[in-house]
């Protein structure tokens, strides 16, 4: 197909995912043709690195023969068959491994087909939990400010990022919402390397005064991602573990986006030497290939579950491609591929390359700030450093960034006035120093008038 054609059909019948679809007139969608390790390639054969990991997701890079053999392989045997009643390989296997490798006790993996499904599928564990263990007044949720958990309602109704959530208020679940941590930013004046999590204050009020009332609370383990790719010490989720269980409360970690490596450590838990009640995974999991979800619990959930059928006290939830065997068969490729090609090794050198590249960008006029935790790290561009002045975001100078940065070949897609790094975990490091250069330079044009 002609790409003018393929643009003008996009325009007539496709409606893109968070997009203002007005802003397609002046920067039309880019056709992709194919990707290559950290490279996506368009119709004019031009590319571009994948600095984002196409929405967080891609893991192992583009194209991954490991990945498309394990597809394809799949693919030969089955695509999909219902999985109540019956069961595959691939999928026990992976619900093994992964039971084996996250944090804590976990002994049972329930699989969704999305981000968002798969933190419903957590919160409605847990309130069932606690209506089938004498405790029905636990039917609320604590979410931190700025949280990101998805965009489905309930999923929406923990979520904090006003942009995604106001107009939908009226129709969301009522919750507790606790202001979260904010260290670039610190309304305690404390530095995010030697601080006492003075914020946690704040959600350890809310906990202990409504603890009755609450079933579960949920966060975004060590980075907030949507709200800028704001980062938090480990010590946070350490008093969140022991403020749940001093008051009878579930602890959700969504590491949707920080799984499987991001952060350094397989899981972010792992920082903080915790484990949560409910663990959510996805994005990563089938190294950005397919949608897949799971939610890891314990056995103390899982037996309040587990009775006679007339109990009435089985969790009824289910999805049409539960447990895909395609997406199932590539998240176990991925794990086989972590051992077997040492990627938490690999990236250490990678991390450091980001973290030295910290004293350079914050040199930067208006660079507030650069953050980072593992292979995700973040630049917060400020009108004034001194006083931390956003860019008012009516100027939109992320977008800005993100439209100079195409032009250079790399895709920087920002949140507001942060632009991030999250790279796939394979990318080499002379493409992420050119993927810093890019930042660089983009920013440069967008914040020296
Ligand atoms: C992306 C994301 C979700 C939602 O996942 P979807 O697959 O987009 O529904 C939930 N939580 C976090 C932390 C995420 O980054």
């Amino acid at each position: 197909m002609e790409t003018s054609r393929l643009i003008a059909l996009d325009k007539e019948f496709i409606w893109h995912p968070c997009t203002q679809q007005k802003d397609l007139e002046t920067l039309p969608p880019i056709p992709i043709t194919h990707g290559e390790g950290v490279y996506l390639f368009d119709t004019d054969g031009k590319s571009y690195i994948d600095g984002v990991s196409s929405w967080w997701v891609n893991l192992l890079g583009h194209g991954n023969k490991r990945l498309n053999k394990a597809l394809s392989d799949q693919a030969n045997k089955i695509a999909h068959h219902i999985f109540a009643g019956m069961t595959h390989e691939p999928a026990v296997t992976l619900a093994q491994r992964l039971c084996q490798l996250a944090p804590g006790n976990m002994s049972k993996v329930f699989f969704t087909d999305n981000g968002s499904s798969a933190v419903e599928a957590a919160m409605k564990m847990s309130f069932q939990y606690w209506q089938q263990s004498g405790y029905p007044d636990k039917t609320r949720f604590v979410s931190l400010t700025d949280a990101y958990h998805g965009e489905t309602l309930g999923a929406l109704s923990v979520s904090g990022c006003e942009l995604y959530r106001n107009i939908y208020k009226p129709i969301l679940l009522d919750g507790y919402q606790s202001q979260g941590p904010n260290c670039y930013r610190c309304l305690y004046g404390q530095h995010r390397e030697s601080c006492g999590q003075d914020c946690f204050a704040e959600l350890e009020k809310v906990v202990t005064e409504n603890s009755g009332q609450i079933a579960a609370v949920i966060v975004e383990p060590l980075v907030q991602g949507a709200a800028g790719m704001r980062i938090y010490p480990p010590g946070y989720l350490k008093k969140l573990r022991q403020l749940c269980d001093s008051n009878n409360v579930h602890y959700i970690a969504d590491e949707i986006a920080v799984g499987f490596g991001r952060t350094g450590r397989m899981f972010a838990n792992e920082h903080a030497d915790v484990a949560p009640d409910l663990l959510c995974l996805s994005k990563g999991i089938t190294g950005g290939y397919m949608p897949l979800a799971v939610v890891l619990t314990h056995d103390e959930i899982y037996q309040a579950f587990y009775d006679d059928y007339d109990s009435l006290k089985a969790f009824l939830h289910s999805h049409s491609y539960s447990g895909n065997p395609l997406a199932c068969a590539l998240a176990v490729e991925v794990l086989n591929i972590f051992d077997d090609e040492q990627i938490l090794e690999s990236i250490q050198p990678k991390i450091k390359l980001l973290k030295d590249a910290k004293s350079t960008f914050e040199q930067h006029p208006h660079i507030g700030e650069m953050r980072q935790c593992g292979m995700i790290a973040a630049l917060e561009m400020v009108q004034e450093k001194g006083d931390k002045t956003p860019y008012p975001w009516q100027q939109r100078r992320g977008f800005e960034v993100y439209k100079h940065a195409l032009s250079l070949g790399a895709l920087l897609r920002p949140l507001g006035n942060v632009v991030y790094f999250m790279p796939p975990l394979t990318i080499e490091p002379q493409q992420l120093e050119q993927l810093l250069d890019i930042a660089m330079a983009s920013i440069n044009r967008v914040t020296c008038e």
